[in-house]
C-alpha cells in the first residue's frame, strides 16, 4: 500500500479527464486544474489506472470540467472498470446530461454517481450555473442515475450564504424522497475571488448541531473524517468540511489526476504536480508506478502546514 511521508494511505484516485464544461458554476474550482493541454485517451487513462491498481488504489472517481460532454464517456468507464482490481469507479457530474447516458454508463461498469444540483429554484439555480439548462434535466437525470442502479447516489450541494443556504431543508427532503444522499459541502476558496469566498462561505458548525439533534446514528468515514448523519426520518447527510480542517487533510486518502496526466497531490495547489506523460508515451508501466510514487512523496497535509507556519 501507497502511505505518504505523513503517515497517510493513499486509496483513491480522482481523475479529472476534462476541462471542458457545459455550464459555468460561480464558485467552480475546476478541480484546482487552471489549464490542460490535452486530453488522455481511454487507452492513457487504462493504463495509469493499471498502474495505480498495482500500487493498492482501489477506487476511481471521474470529474472535470463535465466528464459527460466527453463523447467517449462511456469508453473511459469502460477502460477504468475493466481494469483488474478496481473496486470501484464513480463519477461526479452535473447531472445536465446524466439521463442520456446513466444506462450505458451503468453497463460499463459505472457503481454509483454525485450529481451538483445547487438549488431546486430554477431563478437561482440560473444565477449558480450560469446557464439557461433547465433544471429539470438534472432531476431527470437523478432519477435514470437510480433507475439504472447507480446508487447509492448523492447529491452534492455547495453551501453558499446569500445564495442557497435557505435551501438546505428543501434540498434533504428532495434527496430523502429518492433514497439519496444529501453531501453538504463548504466553499472552498480556489477558483473563487476572495470577495466571493468571503461573501458566501459559511462554516457548518449550525447545521451540524441542528443534524445531530435529529439523528438517530452518526457514522465517521476513513476519508476525511466525515460525518455522515443517519436521520430519524430517513435522511441521509454527509457533510465535506475542508476549509482550515486539519482533521480533514491528516485523513485525505487521494491523489489527482488531471487530464494532461499530471499527477496533482492536493487539491489547494498546483506548484508540485509529477508529470506521468512522457512515462505514458514511453509505454513503461514500471515509469508509470514511478511517477505515481513520487506524487504520494509530495503529498503535504495543506491545513495542516498552514497552521504550523502561523504557529
Ligand atoms: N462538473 C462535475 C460536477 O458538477 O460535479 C464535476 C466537476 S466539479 C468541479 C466537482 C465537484 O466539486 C462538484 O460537486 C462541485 O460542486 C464541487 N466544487 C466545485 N467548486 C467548489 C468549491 N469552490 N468549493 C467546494 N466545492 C466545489
Amino acid at each position: 500500500m501507497l502511505i505518504d511521508s505523513y503517515g497517510r494511505p493513499v486509496t483513491s484516485m480522482r481523475i479529472s479527464i476534462t476541462t471542458s464544461c457545459n455550464l459555468r458554476c460561480v464558485y467552480c474550482h475546476r478541480e484546482g486544474v487552471s489549464s490542460a493541454a490535452r486530453e488522455l485517451t481511454p487507452e492513457e487513462i487504462a493504463r495509469v489506472v493499471e498502474a495505480a491498481v498495482d500500487l493498492g488504489i482501489a477506487k476511481f472517481k471521474i470529474t472535470g470540467g463535465e466528464p459527460l460532454v466527453r463523447s467517449d464517456i462511456v469508453d473511459v468507464v469502460e477502460a477504468i472498470s475493466s481494469q483488474r482490481g478496481v473496486k470501484e469507479v464513480s463519477m461526479t457530474t452535473n447531472g445536465t446530461l446524466l439521463a442520456e447516458y446513466a444506462q450505458d454508463l451503468a453497463r460499463a461498469g459505472l457503481r454509483r454517481v454525485n450529481v451538483s444540483l445547487d438549488s431546486l429554484d430554477p431563478e437561482t439555480y440560473k444565477l449558480i450555473t450560469r446557464s439557461t439548462y433547465p433544471l429539470q434535466k438534472v432531476v431527470e437525470g437523478i432519477d435514470a442515475a437510480i433507475e439504472h442502479g447507480l446508487s447509492p447516489l448523492k447529491v452534492n450541494f455547495v453551501v453558499m450564504a446569500g445564495l442557497n443556504y435557505e435551501e438546505i431543508p428543501h434540498m434533504l427532503e428532495f434527496a430523502r424522497s429518492r433514497g439519496a444522499v444529501l453531501q453538504l459541502i463548504e466553499l472552498e476558496p480556489v477558483g473563487v475571488s476572495r470577495d466571493f469566498f468571503e461573501k458566501h462561505f459559511v462554516p457548518l458548525d449550525e447545521v451540524e448541531k441542528a443534524l445531530a439533534q435529529r439523528a438517530e446514528k452518526i457514522v465517521t468515514r476513513a476519508l476525511h473524517r466525515r460525518r455522515v448523519y443517519y436521520l430519524r426520518n430517513g435522511g441521509v447527510v454527509e457533510l465535506v468540511r475542508p476549509f482550515h480542517n486539519t482533521e480533514f487533510c491528516m485523513n485525505c486518502r487521494r491523489i489527482r489526476l488531471t487530464p494532461d496526466g499530471r499527477l496533482k497531490p492536493c487539491l489547494m495547489r498546483e506548484d508540485n504536480c509529477v508529470d506521468l506523460y512522457p512515462a505514458l508515451s514511453e509505454g513503461s508501466l514500471s515509469s508509470v508506478k514511478k511517477a505515481i510514487v513520487e506524487a504520494v512523496k509530495r503529498r503535504r497535509p495543506f491545513y495542516q502546514l498552514r497552521r504550523s507556519e502561523v504557529g
